[in-house]
């Protein structure tokens, strides 16, 4: 039977959920493969997460779990799910298209031949064959890609794919494996910068601010609105190159990729730059003063006006609707 492996990230003792969209489209594409899925989860103490990749569509969890492997290294790591696939000779291998899967990616791609197609947003199943949709050119154009060869390799944009309910009933055959945790490049320490707050790639909702704002000063009005929507942060370039706020924040294409259900926009032009980080957003609205910026060729909603007016307004009609909800 062909089968299909997925590569599982976890951060403090949970899987992230990119991880469990790709084991869910795994899911979905093993109906036409007739496939068996599999996942893939290395670190130390993570035994425990087989269960939750079983619910999301998981048969069988090969787990490398290693006190070495507590923090991330791209050798070890990469080592590990490319034992999978030397042993179980996949079809298919699908990794997140988040920092870790970015990194990890290519590497197992290297190492085991495969071609890696990155950064898709939709798969299918031609003739037995995958086929994959990714934008290219900064989102200017879509490629429909094949593989040639096999495993063919995708690494999955988070937030496109969808997550359907978990099935605690579905339990997977846990498979544990060992591997050589040599390293030429380790975690010597992490200092987490946005503890608390909602991370960027995996949100839901995004308020972002741009050189509109015109200061540092002011970016306290994007996240006024952002903490009343339960929101995470995002930015320009042209806002952290000033300074204002850290890189993390982001969003475009030398930042962040992101899709969340809602993108809103405040006081961003919307250059292509930009644009290739979230116009796959489900819903964005776009707040600029000037009506012919071109963020609002991707807006569904835009509002031609003074960010300085609005955003206050915007915040408090946010803080009672969503008082109104809980
Ligand atoms: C190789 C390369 C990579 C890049 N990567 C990225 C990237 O990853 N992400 C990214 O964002 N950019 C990136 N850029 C930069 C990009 O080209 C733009 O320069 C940048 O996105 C502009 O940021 P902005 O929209 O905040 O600023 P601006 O383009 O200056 O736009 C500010 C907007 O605010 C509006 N505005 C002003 N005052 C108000 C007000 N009071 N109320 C409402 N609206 C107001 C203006 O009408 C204007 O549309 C990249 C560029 C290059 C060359």
């Amino acid at each position: 039977m062909p089968s299909i492996v997925t590569f599982a990230e976890h951060r403090d003792g949970r899987l992230r959920r990119p991880s469990l969209e790709a084991v869910a489209e795994a899911r979905r594409l093993a109906g036409a493969l007739e496939a068996s899925v599999h996942a893939v989860v290395v670190g130390a103490a993570v035994e425990g997460l087989a269960s939750e990749l079983g619910a999301h569509g998981a048969d069988t969890v090969h787990v490398f779990d290693q006190p070495e492997l507590a923090s991330y290294a791209t050798e070890p790591y990469a080592r590990a799910v490319a034992q999978v696939i030397a042993a179980e000779k996949p079809a298919v291998v699908l990794v997140p298209f988040t920092s870790m899967g970015r990194d990890v990616a290519p590497r197992v791609a290297a190492r085991v031949g495969a071609g890696l197609v990155s950064d898709c947003i939709a798969l299918a199943v031609k003739d037995g064959r995958l086929e994959a949709r990714r934008p290219m050119y900064a989102g200017k154009v879509y490629a429909t890609v094949r593989w040639e060869g096999e495993p063919q390799m995708a690494t999955l944009r988070p937030n496109v794919f969808a997550l359907g309910a978990a099935d605690a009933s579905r339990k997977p055959e846990v498979r544990k494996g060992t591997v050589d945790t040599t390293a030429r490049a380790k975690v010597a320490s992490v200092h987490a910068t946005a503890s608390g707050k909602v991370e960027l790639t995996e949100a839901q909702i995004i308020v972002s601010g741009g050189r509109g704002l015109k200061g540092p000063e002011n970016f306290h009005l994007v996240e006024g609105l952002a903490a009343a929507m339960g929101a995470a942060v995002g930015a320009s370039r042209a806002v952290v190159d000033a300074g204002w706020v850290d890189h993390q924040y982001q969003v475009g294409q030398t930042g962040k990729t992101v899709s969340p259900t809602l993108y809103v926009a405040c006081g961003i032009s919307g250059a292509i730059q930009h644009l290739a980080g979230m116009s796959s957003s489900k819903y964005i609205v776009a707040i600029n003063k000037d009506a012919d910026a071109p963020i609002f060729k991707v807006a569904n909603y835009g509002i031609v006006g003074d960010l300085f007016e609005l955003l206050p307004k915007l915040t408090e009609a946010a803080k009672t609707y969503f008082a109104g909800k809980s």
